[in-house]
């Protein structure tokens, strides 16, 4: 970038894009915001995690105890794809002539990273003793298998007593214009490797064989219309979806002896996880299936309810932007469903999602200026003497 006049944010989020940090790297970005954090008062940790780079930073404000604010967030970007198919390199951010900041990692979540450190810059600056502390939880593993990340250093916080009250998660929450939704929870994953076994033979002779294919279908037919649950004043009803399904050799004239069908479930607060796989067992014993499942949970359901922290992120969108927002719990899963099990209340809040994972990931830079006064605002509400 050779533009004589970047904002701060704009510049820390360029220098940030350009560095390539494909999951799980990290290439000197957490390195970076330590810096800037080391300078504005804040005691440093990283944590580095088998091959992870993490980092936990926090900030007094002097005046005893009080809430503490933490900020969270990933300096890991999902792949590119072929560089070609970019209208501009993903590793060299730009700012286009309709004003788009463009590369990778410019939504998810580079550009909120800038943003939330900026905007703590000026706050500390503003209010040197301020209420309680301010925290950072930054992890370079957030896309990849998640396992030495968040989850880990929570861990480390939740051993030694560490408290949590409040956390802002940096992710692309918001859909149509910058604020317009921020999300308050988000549903549990519950994953299933479902097998179906039946007995192998010659599709000219049937009555040889049982046909695994035959005999779940009637059964898969269920689980996808099953009604599971209705949801309720946060979340949407549980949903039920195959992603796979396999059976068949490839030979035109043999019946398989076996299927593999993969499920998931993102549920809401009305399921539980015993809930859900004693229903779906009850199907498939119904239809009289020799199955056997292998289930994978990858998240519970969090929800933070209306309270001080929603309150103040509200009224600070409103405040910049004019909008009301609507919380929500739809979307996939977060590292927010972490943070939340040390009793905190979690608000993902971020720019738009519309090209996040895309090729040429791209975002308005005027609304990185506006979430730098959104998060500004909100440390006022939350933690100003
Ligand atoms: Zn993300």
């Amino acid at each position: 970038m050779t533009a004589p006049a970047l904002s701060p944010t704009l510049a820390l989020a360029c220098e940030l894009i350009n560095r390539p940090s494909v999951t799980p790297l990290d290439e000197g970005c957490q390195a970076l915001m330590m810096a800037r954090l080391g300078a504005a008062g804040f005691a440093l940790e990283p944590m580095h995690i088998e091959e992870v780079e993490n980092f936990w930073a926090r900030r007094d404000g002097g005046t005893g105890e009080g809430p503490v604010l933490c900020f969270a967030g990933h300096t890991d970007v999902v792949p590119t794809g072929p560089h070609e198919a970019w209208q501009s390199p993903p590793f060299a951010a730009t700012i286009d002539d309709a004003g788009m900041l463009r590369g990778r990692g410019a939504a998810d979540m580079k550009g909120s990273l800038a943003a939330m450190l900026v905007a703590v810059e000026r706050f500390v600056a503003d209010h040197p003793r301020h209420r309680g502390a301010i925290a950072f939880l930054i992890t370079s593993d957030e896309e990849g298998p998640a396992l030495h990340g968040t989850q880990a250093v929570v861990e480390r916080l939740r051993a030694r007593g560490e408290r949590l009250d409040w956390c802002i998660v940096g992710e692309p929450s918001s859909s149509a214009a910058l604020g317009d939704t921020v999300k308050n929870g988000r549903r549990g994953s519950l994953g299933a490797t479902l097998t179906v076994r039946g007995k192998q033979g010659h599709v000219a002779y049937p009555q040889l064989a049982k046909n695994p294919i035959h005999l779940a279908a009637p059964a898969l037919a269920e689980l996808a219309a099953e009604h599971w649950d209705d949801g309720n004043a946060f979340f949407p009803p549980t949903s039920f979806q195959i992603s796979n399904i396999k059976a068949g050799t490839g030979a035109t004239n043999v019946i398989p002896g076996e299927l593999q069908v993969l499920f998931n479930f993102r549920f809401s607060t009305e399921s539980t996880v015993e809930g859900l796989q004693q229903r779906a067992a009850a199907i498939l014993d119904r239809h009289g299936l020799d199955w056997q499942i292998d289930w994978a949970l990858s998240g519970l359901p969090f929800l933070t309810e209306p309270g001080a922290l929603l309150d103040a992120v509200s009224a600070s969108i409103r405040a910049v932007t004019g909008r009301e927002t609507t919380p929500s719990t739809s979307g996939g899963t977060s590292d927010g469903r972490f943070i939340a099990t040390l009793g905190t209340q979690v608000v993902e809040l971020g720019p738009l999602n519309a090209t996040i994972h895309q090729v040429d990931e791209r975002i308005l830079a005027s609304d990185l200026e506006l979430l730098t006064e959104i998060y500004y605002q909100t440390l006022v509400r939350l933690l100003a003497c």
